[in-house]
């Protein structure tokens, strides 16, 4: 059986029998995986705190193709992040982005943007002291880009010309927006305001330690919450699972004292 090596973020860790645990991982090389780690919470365990969700590890393993899990044999800790569990903000706000990627991510596809993505909003948030949440929300954006489905900011859907000093009506099935002048009779878009709209296309290019910087006021965050939500929400599949959307939605709620 080969072994590989590759660097891992731990999305998730669960006992298994009296001393091993399962690890759901997020790679560079191989998407999400799920690990076995053999006796990783006996008294001998080498591992220490390595195995740890959240830290990122270099880590070797025996993999084999179409095995469902794959069996850990080393692991050693690049970052882990301190701050972050001892801050139950913080926690929450981590939980939603590793809830997004063990979600939607398949297993087996590789997206290195992704994991760097992830990896970055982990090392900002533990750094960060303020802008909290619009590192989530960056970060959301910017993983819904990555996953295929880019939403268009700068532009009219219909007339192509830049609205983003106005109100306009957002269509979250096709991804963009029209104008107020181009608006056909029936449609279904939700209106967004021309504040949100400009936050958004800043928040979608926005290095995450930028956005850090700064923070909406009260109704602008919930407006963008919102928005965000609806289109993670309409394009990635398993967010339709009305557990996790209402997971999602309380911890956004939880989170309302945060700035
Ligand atoms: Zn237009």
């Amino acid at each position: 059986m080969p072994l590989c090596k590759t660097e891992a973020i731990i999305l998730r860790s669960r006992k298994q029998g009296e001393t091993s645990k399962l690890l759901s991982v997020y790679t560079p090389d191989f998407g999400r995986l799920s690990i076995m780690a053999k006796g990783a919470r006996g008294i001998k365990s080498h591992y220490g705190g390595v195995l740890e969700p959240l830290n990122h590890i270099a880590m070797v393993i025996y993999k084999k193709e179409g095995r469902e899990i794959q069996y850990l044999s080393q692991a050693d800790l690049f970052h882990g992040f301190p701050d972050i569990h001892s801050q139950l903000g913080k926690m929450a706000l981590v939980a939603i982005a590793c809830e997004i990627v063990e979600r939607h991510e398949i297993t087996g596809h590789s997206n290195p943007a992704l994991f760097r993505l992830l990896l970055r909003f982990l090392l900002v948030t533990e750094a960060s002291s303020q802008g909290l949440r619009n590192i989530l929300r960056a970060f959301q954006l910017q993983y819904i880009e990555l996953a295929g489905f880019k939403p268009e900011f700068r532009r009219c859907q219909q007339c192509g010309q830049d609205k983003s000093d106005e109100d306009v009506h957002f269509d979250f099935s096709n991804g963009g927006y029209r104008c107020h002048s181009c608006l056909g009779g029936n449609s279904i878009a939700a209106n967004l305001s021309s504040a949100a709209l400009k936050y958004l296309m800043f928040l979608s290019q926005a290095p995450l330690e930028k956005s850090a910087a700064h923070s909406p006021r009260a109704a602008l965050g919930r407006e963008l919450d919102w928005f965000i939500l609806n289109y993670l929400r309409y394009h990635i599949e398993n967010l339709n699972e009305l557990h996790t959307l209402a997971y999602l939605q309380q911890l956004q709620e939880n989170l309302q004292k945060l700035n």
